[in-house]
């Protein structure tokens, strides 16, 4: 018998079996690529909030733990997951700069905001310069996940198919699914939970991003936030993520036309050098209505976890989520207010 069957291995399963490995416990994962968030992100690590200047919710504390699980996985893996890149979020004028300047004298928000500074980067003008934001970068989520997806083979604990709500047999201490049972189960499934009968009335809303990825001959080591950010593709020199577009209607993972010209008119205004588009995707971002993520157990089947909700910020939060989880899970230990689901029962939406 496994401990643990976890279904989806996304940013959010991938932290999962994360404290799954550390507490010796034994598991199965699931995972069909239906959905792509986590493959498409960016992987981008910034605990402020650009357009007003504030902290992200509890991002500094939780951003500490993140990275101290990814150096775990780097060891692990032999490979370079975490890159420190500074954000330059170009500013649009003396109000802005004003408001930088009192933001960055802020207690939390002064570990990273930093000076305003007036560098001359390829193909970017900044009249009102740039407010340098640091301890900020990059996790090279794909090829964590690509990693992990070898190594969960090597050792047989990975099963690539849809995995089928209507074959899991709930009992009193364990659940089992085509003759694999586990003490417990764990849906990790993103947007994908709107197909799962047990956890489908959480209020998973589902807003959809789309990126490009473009190749130019201009340098920018940094990653440029204005209406759209160009961030240095780590992967590989001289190509950088366009992003990103927010969509609450469309719920498919379909790269679109009408994406595509939004995301380039705003690029042509900010950078002023030649690039070739190479390609373009969409995933959909798990969203809550309260910008929380979603964490605890099924109401009546106790042995059924739920972890999802990381919305735009899966790669803070996810790390922290997860251990939550597990320790409600295994030791009774409770989660934070703001993530159990329990905060939705009884609630209409
Ligand atoms: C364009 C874009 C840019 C983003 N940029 C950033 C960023 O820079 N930084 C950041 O922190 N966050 C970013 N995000 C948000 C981040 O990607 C999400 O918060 C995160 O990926 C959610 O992870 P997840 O594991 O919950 O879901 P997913 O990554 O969607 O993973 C869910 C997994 O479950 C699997 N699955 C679902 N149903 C089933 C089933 N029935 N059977 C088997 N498998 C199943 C899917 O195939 C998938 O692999 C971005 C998102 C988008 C769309």
């Amino acid at each position: 018998m496994y401990d643990y069957i976890v279904v989806g291995l996304g940013i959010a399963g991938w932290s999962f079996i994360q404290q799954l490995d550390e507490n010796r416990q034994n598991y199965i994962v699931f995972d069909n690529r239906s959905q792509q968030s986590t493959r498409i992100a960016g992987g981008m690590f910034n605990p402020v909030i650009l357009k007003r200047f504030t902290p992200a919710w509890k991002a500094h504390e939780m951003l500490q733990y993140a990275l101290l699980q990814f150096q775990k996985a780097e060891l692990q893996y032999g490979k370079k997951y975490i890159h420190y890149i500074d954000i330059y979020r170009k500013l649009t004028g003396v109000e802005e700069q004003n408001n930088w300047m009192a933001a960055s004298d802020k207690p939390v928000l002064s570990v990273y905001m930093k000076d305003i500074v007036y560098e001359s980067i390829d193909g970017i003008e900044a009249p009102y310069g740039f407010g340098v934001l640091q301890g900020t970068g990059i996790v090279n989520v794909s090829q964590l996940l690509d990693d992990t997806v070898e190594r969960l083979k090597k050792y047989q604990k990975l099963i690539e198919t849809v995995f089928d709500y209507n074959r899991l047999e709930i009992y009193d201490h364990y659940v089992a699914y085509q003759g694999i049972k586990a003490r417990k189960i764990v849906f990790a499934e993103g947007y994908g939970l709107k197909q799962n009968p047990f956890f489908n009335n959480l209020p998973l809303t589902g807003t959809k991003g789309e990126m490009l990825m473009i190749e130019t001959e201009a340098d920018i080591p940094y990653v440029i936030k204005s209406n759209v950010f160009i961030a240095p593709n780590v992967a590989k020199k001289g190509q950088y993520y366009v992003g990103a577009t927010y969509n609450w209607n469309d719920k498919t993972n379909i790269p679109t036309p009408a994406a595509r010209e939004h995301l380039e008119n705003k690029l042509k205004k900010l950078l002023n050098y030649p690039y070739q588009v190479i390609s373009q995707k969409a995933g959909i971002r798990p969203t809550v209505i309260d910008r929380r993520p979603l964490a605890g157990k099924h109401q009546v089947y106790k042995n059924l976890g739920v972890l999802n909700g990381m919305g735009t910020r899966g790669v803070i939060l996810a790390p922290t989520m997860s251990r939550q989880l597990f320790n409600y899970l295994e030791f009774d230990m409770p989660l934070m207010r703001e993530i159990d689901i329990r905060r939705f029962e009884g609630r209409s939406y």
